[in-house]
């Protein structure tokens, strides 16, 4: 029998509370024999289906990591209908350096998910997810924020899919999950990030971003645990407790290229709207200086679209190409049922 290069020390299929790690084998110099030990908790009783709970995809995306360390301290397994298997810390040694990639080697977990998956520690942590939790869930919640160089709104945030009974499913979870801002958005995604492999195994792939800037905000951790807990009452896997229950009112965005705005060269972004604020196209977007020029004049930069401000550049200084605002526009609920019940 031939040894496996990443496993998991919890039996996956077995009933009960369980914390341990999955391990990728590391062979360096220091360690000729190591592995990275992802911490990974698992929590089976009665009958029920099984969802994987995310976080710490990107390291430096904190309102999630504490939501679920939060929960596998505090999760009594007795009382749960299913299965849950969180791992909190996904990207490990992306979440101990608190970067968004891996310092082993420089993988985004989360751009890991293509058709190949690369012999890097990243891309075989893809791998077990993929192949090994994904096919055991029905539901995956991965939990996100806009990280060190972006501020986010807190939104929720569902791949409908490509078919009605997976998006109806979907948008059930959504609304159910009751975030102040939840993003609905149509089809499978195209890039190689975690919801499209959920979507070719058959699991709803439900996310969120709940904060970023580097830091971690009270405020958006609490949406995140809220999101957490919501849905696990929606599922039937555990009756939330009564600090969720009271409804938020909530508004369905979506969104399209059309959204960003990008920096068209080097310099110090001065934004003109704030997160959260309505914005139309043509309005000013911000200003790109470059002290290193005094004498020249800044670029002025304008919106392309109407929507809210989601997501705010966090870092002053800018290349080319960085995403200084993302927008998301407003849909009514009723077109989004529309659309769903014209799916296949
Ligand atoms: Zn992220």
């Amino acid at each position: 029998m031939s040894l496996a290069s990443v496993w998991s020390e919890p039996d996956l299929d077995a009933i009960g509370r369980q914390t341990g790690v999955i391990r990728v084998e590391h062979s360096v110099h220091h360690s000729a024999y190591g592995t990275i030990a992802l911490p990974l908790a698992v929590f089976a009783n009665g009958r029920g289906p099984t969802v994987l709970l995310m976080a710490g995809s990107h390291g430096d995306e904190y309102e999630g990591q504490l939501a679920l360390t939060r929960l596998i301290r505090s999760l009594d397994v007795t009382r749960i209908q299913g299965r849950i298997f969180v791992l909190p810390a996904a990207n490990l040694p992306a979440v101990v350096a608190g970067q968004r990639t891996s310092p082993l080697d420089g993988g985004n977990l989360n751009r890991s998910f293509g058709e190949r998956y690369t012999d890097t520690p990243t891309g075989q942590i893809a791998a077990f997810i993929a192949e090994e939790l994904l096919p055991r869930c029905d539901v995956f919640f991965d939990l996100h924020s806009g990280g060190s160089s972006l501020r986010h709104l807190s939104c929720s945030y569902a791949d409908l899919g490509e078919d009605r009974a997976t998006a109806e499913k979907t948008f059930a979870a959504l609304e159910a999950m009751n975030a102040p801002l939840s993003w609905a958005q149509g089809g499978i995604p195209a890039a190689p990030v975690a919801g499209r492999a959920a979507l070719r195994k058959g699991v709803i792939h439900l996310s969120g971003e709940f904060g970023g800037g580097g830091a971690l905000n009270r405020a958006d951790l609490r949406v995140a645990e809220r999101c957490t807990w919501r849905l696990l009452d929606h599922l039937g896997i555990l009756p939330m407790a009564e600090e969720w229950r009271a409804p938020v009112s909530t508004r369905f965005v979506f969104n399209e290229q059309a959204h960003f705005t990008y920096a068209p060269h080097e310099g110090v972004f001065e934004p003109a709207a704030d997160l959260g604020e309505e914005v139309q196209p043509g309005q000013p977007a911000g200003y790109l200086h470059r002290p290193e020029y005094p004498g020249e004049p800044p670029v002025p930069l304008h919106f392309a679209a109407p929507g809210v401000v989601a997501a705010l550049r966090a870092m002053g200084r800018c290349r080319p190409g960085d995403c200084l605002f993302q927008l998301l526009g407003e849909i009514p609920r009723d077109e989004i049922l529309r659309r769903i019940g014209a799916l296949a």
